[in-house]
């Protein structure tokens, strides 16, 4: 075991009590009693956040307005936009290995996984970075009587309020800040009250980059407060969200209030089908690697095995055991390749599923059981004889957790997965070209892997069908989320 030793620079860190950024100034949380940070591979307290109240939300918005109104973002050229992007992502890649410990610490993944995801984040604020100065519009030969010139333009929508969940913490305010920014948009970020630390640290070092005052703020306390606060404020332009679909329901309501845009990346129950003649050599690995990356707490997780009938004793067997030969752990080990539940909630929650799915008739076929007495470790899990009409198959469970069935044919395939109310993603695996691309159209969902699980990139439009979600993210259409159109006719 070669456990990682924290660097003072972390331990001052976390040592700070932390406040709230707002227009240029961290100030402290005017909300309640501090939050405790919890290390989900200890169940210890490591730090605290600031609780906020609404008047600190009220504050943020205005410096955001502000900065969005009045001040030299609004005149800074496309193009220096773009250099202070890159010039932020540059700043996070020189400090990536301590957000790497640092969304280790708060969030309980695997080092390794931390250290690719904030590769991945910095990636996501470069490649929004290239957009900055490439926002046009359009010319139109218009059909009306005489003589005319008309043009649309793209403009920033205002201000952004940015709601982003726990489970890949710095993933998600890189998404939502690269766009935004990129669009010549300000922001109040919110980071999930399990997971702060990041965002505040990438708070600092944007300013350290030069990013102008207000231009990004960032408060930090719960969802019901805080986060209703941002949702459900006037002065903001445009909600982006990604969470529960549960609380995505509860924003969309709180935003339809002013009809303030909304775009929406919500949960799902991603069906993963595998047909007899898939290369089994790769759909093995990669489907149980798929629900145990992060601890199956991803949107996108390939949670629902379909195999079809001729192999699915082999299967069930390879993805349980490949599942189970794991080294769970704690996160600062490098040798780890899953770590804890994020937090007591979370096991609680994913816990009771498994109870249910015993409860509604469904077997264990491997795993199940918490592992240790501190932290919240949950062993990989398989679940078999289960049906599409079982709790377990219906909703998302957020953990390490796979619940299998068996098909006879594509057809059934198909009906299988798409009996259901999400439809983030889906993946089929098969050698026949063919067969694999007529399935791909008629499942309904919105990110679809052939011969693989692994369906992101920051060029690719992923968004939800269904109830995954309202909008895409990623590419040009999540660019666009923070831009609206306007049309001018001139009569000449
Ligand atoms: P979970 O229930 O697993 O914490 P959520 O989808 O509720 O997942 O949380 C995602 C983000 O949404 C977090 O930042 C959280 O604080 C925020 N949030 C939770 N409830 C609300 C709400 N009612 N309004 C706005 N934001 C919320």
């Amino acid at each position: 075991m070669a456990v990682i030793d924290l660097p003072q620079s972390i331990t001052e860190f976390l040592g700070k009590q932390h406040e709230v950024l707002i227009g240029s100034d961290w100030r402290q949380a005017s909300g309640g009693d501090p939050i405790a940070v919890i290390n989900p591979a200890d169940g210890a307290q490591i730090s605290a956040i600031g609780e906020s109240s609404k008047h600190d939300v009220d504050s943020a918005v205005a410096a955001a307005r502000a900065a969005f109104e009045d001040g030299p973002w609004g005149a800074m050229k496309p193009d220096a936009r773009a250099k202070l992007i890159y010039r932020i992502a540059d700043h996070f890649e020189a400090h990536a290995e301590e957000l790497a410990i640092l969304e280790t610490l708060d969030n309980g993944k695997p080092i390794s996984a931390a250290r690719g995801e904030v590769i991945s984040a910095i990636n996501a604020m470069r490649y929004y970075a290239g957009w900055a100065d490439k926002i046009t519009g359009s010319t139109h030969t218009i059909s009306m009587p005489g003589d005319h010139h008309v043009y649309t333009m793209k403009e920033p929508v205002g201000v952004a309020g940015l709601i982003i969940p726990w489970n890949y913490p710095i993933v998600m305010a890189c998404m939502k800040l690269g766009p935004a920014l990129a669009a010549g948009c300000t922001a109040v970020l919110k980071p999930a009250e399990d997971t702060s630390l990041t965002a505040l640290r990438l708070g600092s070092l944007m300013l350290e980059a030069g990013l102008p005052e207000g231009v990004v703020n960032i408060v930090t306390g719960y969802g019901a407060t805080v986060g209703a606060a941002i949702a459900s404020h006037p002065g903001i332009d445009k909600i982006a969200f990604t969470g529960s679909t549960m609380t995505g329901k509860a924003i969309a309501k709180m935003a339809a209030e002013d009809l303030r845009k909304v775009s929406l990346e919500l949960g799902g129950k991603s069906p993963n089908l595998i047909m007899e003649d898939a290369n089994l050599e790769k759909a093995i690995p990669m489907s149980a690697m798929g629900i145990c990356y992060n601890a199956g707490q991803t949107c996108t997780a390939p949670s629902r095995l379909y195999v079809q009938e001729s192999i699915a004793e082999h299967v069930i067997e390879g993805v349980a055991q490949f599942g189970s030969a794991l080294k769970l752990g704690p996160g600062l080990d490098d040798e780890t390749q899953i770590g804890p539940l994020v937090s007591q909630k979370q096991f609680d929650r994913v816990a009771g599923y498994i109870e249910t799915g015993k409860a509604e008739g469904a077997e264990i076929a491997s795993g199940g059981r918490r592992v240790g007495n501190q932290g919240f470790f949950l062993e990989p899990t398989v679940i078999k004889q289960t049906r599409n009409d079982m709790t377990i198959v219906r909703e998302e469970i957020f953990g390490p957790v796979l619940v299998v069935q068996t098909f006879k044919d594509a057809d059934e395939a198909v009906t299988l997965a798409n009996d259901n109310d999400y439809g983030l993603a889906a993946a089929i695996w098969t050698e026949n070209v063919g067969t694999a691309h007529k399935m791909a159209r008629r499942i309904k969902a919105g990110n679809i892997g052939v011969n693989t699980t692994m369906t992101a990139d920051w060029d690719v439009p992923l968004g939800g069908f269904k109830q995954s979600g309202i909008g895409h993210e990623n590419g040009i259409e999540g660019l666009n989320l923070y831009l609206q159109t306007k049309a001018v006719f001139t009569t000449l």
